[in-house]
């Protein structure tokens, strides 16, 4: 998956041996030699980088299956706004662990080594217990800070960035989500949060044009308006844009994140990828939490490459089996400004990567594995992942885990969520 190192779009290396070094890849090449190394067998298998998840809600695990018949507006309501309207139903720091905890295990087991955790943020308690999950997991993270203009949340903003996320060895980032509309006023949400952005030295995060109710708030003039416009902006979703919105976004460099599950589930729409991919934007493969309804990466990949054909009736459409191998590895890793570091099987970047096993009843007989990766890949294929060169998941079972007293927590989380609300008349029975 390094052009300059293999055959190919995805550089594809045979019959090669990889040397992890120190967290970080040594080498790559035949007959290598690791003194006192430990080896892991890879014959007949397939190692490729570990996913970069660029959209996510960790949280949202606790409302799988809710609200099918929604659109984005309608689900906000019946399945999140509830959470935090009523502080009953909020969950608190242990039951935001617990449910955070089986999102990351849910995403190491089809592959993802980082993701981006786009937290809503709803109380300190609640950071500090997503966060505490992410820590714990031994993946490498992206933490989103959803902003608010109240004290609160604006004093806590920077503690959490400095005492929680920059020491962590496997934070990649923290970054501050905010929604943009019109009007602006000097004071709004928005502003305040993009002015601690600045200040601060870290990315906005934002959703926009997901919806076509979304065009009312003007999201796009507002950003423009607001000076947000550059490589520090990522916009998610961002489905019903004009040509000369893709051209402005691709002249400031803004990021975005395709998240086609939710988009589908949503009756949301179908992002121009093609274009955006013509006009030179970056953008980047995400989950979006619960509204993706799972973590398999393989269905991401899959659905993106599938939407676009349907849509525009051509097999060889923007985004090919390759891209989107790219997309959803250093395509993710390039916008969040990680490329060096992360995304692709090359010398001296960091050791995150994966082992396929092919030689499965839903993968065998071997045609095209590049092909076969993004067509016939499911999480069991996945038998090893590694972060830093430690291994999260080995011969096929994630490293240290007891996934049943991990589910039965995140369910005692949910069913005390779910009685409350009911009880409260704030949550679909
Ligand atoms: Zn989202």
């Amino acid at each position: 998956m390094d052009p300059d190192l293999g055959e190919g779009v995805v550089g594809l290396l045979k019959e090669s041996d990889i040397l992890l070094e120190g967290g970080k890849i040594a080498a790559l090449g035949q007959n290598l030699r690791g003194y006192g190394a430990q080896v892991v067998d890879a014959t007949g298998k397939i190692v490729m980088p570990g996913f970069v998840d660029a959209h996510n809600h960790l949280w949202q695990s606790l409302i799988r299956g809710c609200g099918l018949e929604h659109d984005v507006g309608g689900w906000l309501n019946a399945c999140s706004t509830p959470l935090r309207a009523n502080p009953l139903l909020t969950p608190t720091r242990e039951e935001t662990y617990a449910i955070v905890r089986l999102s990351t295990l849910d995403l190491i087991d089809t592959g993802v080594t980082t993701v981006v955790d786009w937290s809503h943020s709803f109380t300190p308690d609640f950071v500090r217990g997503d966060l505490q999950a992410l820590s714990e997991s031994g993946m490498r993270f992206v933490y989103v800070y959803n902003g608010a203009n109240n004290p609160t949340v604006l004093q806590d903003i920077p503690v959490v960035k400095q005492t929680l996320v920059d020491p962590h060895p496997r934070a990649a980032g923290f970054q501050i989500g905010a929604k943009p509309s019109l009007p602006l006023t000097g004071s709004t949400p928005f502003e305040v949060l993009l002015a601690l952005a600045i200040e601060l030295g870290v990315k906005v995060n934002s959703h926009v044009l997901e919806n076509l109710a979304d065009l009312k708030d003007r999201p796009l003039e507002a950003l423009g308006l607001a000076g947000a416009f550059g490589p520090s902006l990522i916009l998610n979703h961002a489905i019903h844009l004009t040509d000369d919105e893709i051209a402005l976004l691709a002249d400031h460099d803004v990021r975005a994140v395709h998240n086609p599950l939710s988009n589908m589930r949503l009756a949301s729409g179908i992002m121009r990828l093609p274009d955006l991919h013509q006009a030179g934007v970056r953008v980047g493969l995400g989950s979006d939490g619960g509204t993706n309804d799972t973590s398999n990466f393989f269905d991401t990949m899959r659905v993106a490459v599938g939407l676009q054909r349907a849509k525009h009736l051509q097999a060889t459409v923007y985004p090919t089996v390759p891209d989107v191998l790219r997309m959803a590895t250093l395509g993710g890793a390039e916008l969040l400004d990680l490329g060096d570091k992360i995304g692709s099987l090359t010398p001296g970047k960091k050791a995150d990567l994966i082992i396929l096993n092919p030689a499965t009843l839903n993968f065998a007989p071997r045609l095209n594995w590049v092909n076969q990766i993004v067509f016939n890949g499911q999480p069991k294929n996945v038998e090893w992942v590694f972060v830093d060169g430690h291994p999260l998941k080995a011969r096929g079972r994630l490293v240290g885990v007891h996934p049943e007293a991990v589910v039965a927590a995140a369910e005692a989380a949910a069913a005390r969520i779910r009685h409350d609300g009911i009880a409260a008349g704030t949550f679909p029975e």
